[in-house]
């Protein structure tokens, strides 16, 4: 009989293109998929309901795609720690493989299961870096330290081979009836739903859970949508970006996958235009990975600002702020479009993403970290570091050399939502409003009172010179 290698699935939910789960199919035909709903993470407060419905849909996809290929996927709903190993030796698997990841929460614990693993005499395999394209020891400044700043890591990063999409497994053998009983003694479980783990999401996702759904989506966006990237990719009331955000974040597809993709479209691209759009999307993708390791070499970043001037910057205390800001009730039509958009979507464009955080941080003052914690709260696509990157980035807390950085919400509107379309498809009370006064956000008193919609809860000149003073004392104070 085959010896029984476990592949711990974790943010990486399907079959083809995982470097891991082709290293273990490498070893032994006999591949069994785990995951674990841990409940560490579920616990937290920080825990999007929609998250967690496309990530069970994704769980219930990938379940699917095992049975194609002859094996298993099995569910456990208890902490990780004790229940890889457990579950390995009770099947008595020669190794336990997985893809590693750059959150500080999953360093410390694959550190103690890999003692756990060791301790029975298991074997494992953690060392791949699958949802990245370079490691972070790989990518590293002239000085060997890790980039600080974008663009020269894009320089490094680009000028770097890629891997090919690793081989996706097409077959492999499962466990025996008596070993699936053994498994469920141990604890392997039927998925649940969503809502047997408390969390209720009724709306409709951004992106159909599962593999086939992805790449369809990034076989559509790399057809047409890529090539016009660089043009549409600011307005928010075009769909002109790829939506993949959330397939990422949970390794839905492989990154290899992606990139190959766009080398393709780069291939069939006749003109000098489409190149560098196509070189822009790959230039997000970049982001992405930058952020992955920023978040690898400087932990602290999940806890706190990057630059000293921001560690103990006086933000305000403002509950009611805050709460306009979460529920869209600013009065400054863009920015409340957006959170709407945010909560009754689970999804906002980025160009939102960066006018409602630099709202909140540099006109309402309100520390960054909670709307960092009310975005993961929220976001289908909410992941630890290309949210912390966002937030860090738009507080100017963050490794961004430009330190000040205020968007205008009425500068913004007027040039990335110029017929107020975004708006008034989120802010459904303005639709008969003037686009001239949706976009500058002069919309008169007896107006906003007529359709139900705020004042300004703060003034946008005034706020922004609070700002800079505030600003300008802290780097005295660090001097
Ligand atoms: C305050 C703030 C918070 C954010 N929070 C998240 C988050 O929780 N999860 C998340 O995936 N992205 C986050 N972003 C980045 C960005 O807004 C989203 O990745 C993007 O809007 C997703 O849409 P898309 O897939 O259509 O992106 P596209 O424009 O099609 O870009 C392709 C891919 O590149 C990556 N990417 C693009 N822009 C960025 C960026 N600025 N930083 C890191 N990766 C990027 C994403 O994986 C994205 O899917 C945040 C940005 C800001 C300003």
């Amino acid at each position: 009989m085959s010896e029984l290698i476990l592949f711990w699935h974790r943010r990486d939910l399907r079959i083809g293109d995982n470097t891991g789960l082709a290293a273990a199919r490498k070893q032994s035909p006999k591949v069994v998929g785990v995951f674990c709903l841990d409940p560490n993470i579920l616990k937290r407060d920080d825990v999007a309901p929609v998250r967690v419905e496309y990530m069970i849909g994704c769980l219930q996809a990938l379940q699917e795609r095992y049975a194609q290929i002859g094996s298993q996927l099995l569910i456990l709903h208890t902490d990780p720690i004790q229940a890889i190993p457990a579950l390995a030796a009770a099947l008595n698997a020669k190794a336990v493989f997985w893809n590693w990841d750059v959150e500080p929460y999953s360093q410390i614990r694959d550190r103690t299961i890999i003692n756990a693993l060791k301790e029975k005499g298991i074997q494992f395999l953690n060392e791949n870096w699958d949802q990245i394209l370079h490691t972070p020891t790989e990518v590293r400044t002239g000085s060997n330290s890790p980039y600080t700043v974008y663009t020269p890591f894009w320089k490094n990063w680009s000028s770097k081979p890629k891997a090919a999409p690793a081989e996706t497994i097409e077959t492999a053998e499962g466990l025996t009836p008596a070993e699936q009983e053994i498994a469920q003694n141990i604890g392997a479980i039927p998925l649940p739903t969503a809502k047997d783990l408390g969390f209720i999401w009724d709306g409709d996702l951004i992106l159909p859970p599962g593999e086939t759904a992805a790449q369809a989506r990034l076989a559509e966006f790399t057809y047409k949508a890529i090539t016009e990237y660089q043009e549409q990719r600011n307005f928010p009331a075009t769909d002109g970006t790829s939506q993949l955000s959330t397939a990422l974040k949970f390794g839905v597809i492989g990154i290899r996958t992606v990139w190959q993709a766009t080398i393709a479209a780069q291939e069939n691209s006749r003109s000098e235009e489409t190149t560098a759009s196509i070189r822009t999307w790959q230039q997000e993708l970049a982001w992405r990975e930058f952020y992955q390791h920023a978040m690898y070499h400087f932990p602290e970043l999940a806890v706190g600002a990057y630059r000293d001037a921001f560690k103990n910057f006086p933000w305000e205390t403002n509950d009611a702020h805050f709460q306009a800001w979460c529920g869209g009730k600013t009065g400054y039509p863009i920015v409340d479009a957006a959170m709407r958009q945010l909560n009754e979507s689970g999804w906002m464009h980025n160009r939102c993403r960066m006018i409602v955080a630099s709202f909140l941080t540099k006109d309402l003052l309100i520390n960054p970290q909670l709307g960092e914690k009310y975005f993961m709260q929220k976001l289908i696509d909410g992941d630890l570091s290309a949210n912390n990157g966002g937030w860090q980035w738009s507080a100017s807390s963050g490794m961004d050399p430009k330190p000040v950085r205020i968007f205008n919400p009425a500068s913004q509107a007027q040039k990335f939502d110029p017929d107020a379309e975004y708006i008034r498809q989120w802010l459904p009370e303005l639709r008969s409003i003037d686009t001239e006064y949706l976009v500058t956000g002069k919309i008169t008193p007896l107006e906003r009172r007529a359709v139900g919609y705020p004042e300004p809860i703060v003034d946008h000149k005034q706020q922004q010179q609070k700002f800079k003073q505030r600003y300008q004392q802290q780097k005295e104070i660090i001097k």
